[in-house]
């Protein structure tokens, strides 16, 4: 399924130019035009999924065999030392398109930091509160 006006669908549909890593009937990869490191590259569904939540299970699981596959591929031809497998869901979250797509960044040791947060300290009794709240819900 595409959806108008949609760039990713345009992209993984061969409608606009990309630099293509890989490509199969159910995914185009390609390096991202911003990237956060040298060879960030990015998976995208063929089919439109506006993120994880909006994506059938089976394109889900098959983005992260994918990411694993061509993140040991990366590793060894960009000759990175470490590789993010991240995927931003929401606004909130730094989505900023809205086409589900999963990011393979490499690192490299000498790079500055990136991708880090601040280390938080939770409330009292938060951990319990928040881990009974998740196994509540999900039975
Ligand atoms: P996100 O913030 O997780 O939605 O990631 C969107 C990513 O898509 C960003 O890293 C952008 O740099 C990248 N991007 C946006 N438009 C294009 C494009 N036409 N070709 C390649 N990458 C793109
Ligand atoms: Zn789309």
């Amino acid at each position: 399924m595409r959806e108008e006006n949609c760039i990713f669908c345009k992209i993984a549909n061969g409608e606009i130019p990309a630099n293509t890593l890989f490509e199969n009937d159910m995914f185009k990869v390609i390096l991202d035009l911003a990237p956060a490191s040298r060879g960030h590259a990015l998976i995208i569904p063929k089919d439109h999924g506006n993120d994880i939540f909006d994506l059938d299970d089976k394109v889900v699981g098959e983005a992260l065999i994918l990411a694993k596959k061509l993140g040991n591929v990366m590793m060894k031809e960009f000759d990175c030392d470490g590789l993010n497998v991240l995927q931003n869901n929401g606004e909130a979250a730094g989505q900023t398109v809205f086409h589900f797509h999963v990011h393979l960044i490499p690192r490299y040791k000498e790079e500055k930091k990136i991708l880090t947060w601040f280390q938080g300290t939770p409330g009292e009794n938060e951990l319990e509160q928040l881990s009974e709240k998740i196994r509540q819900a999900i039975q």
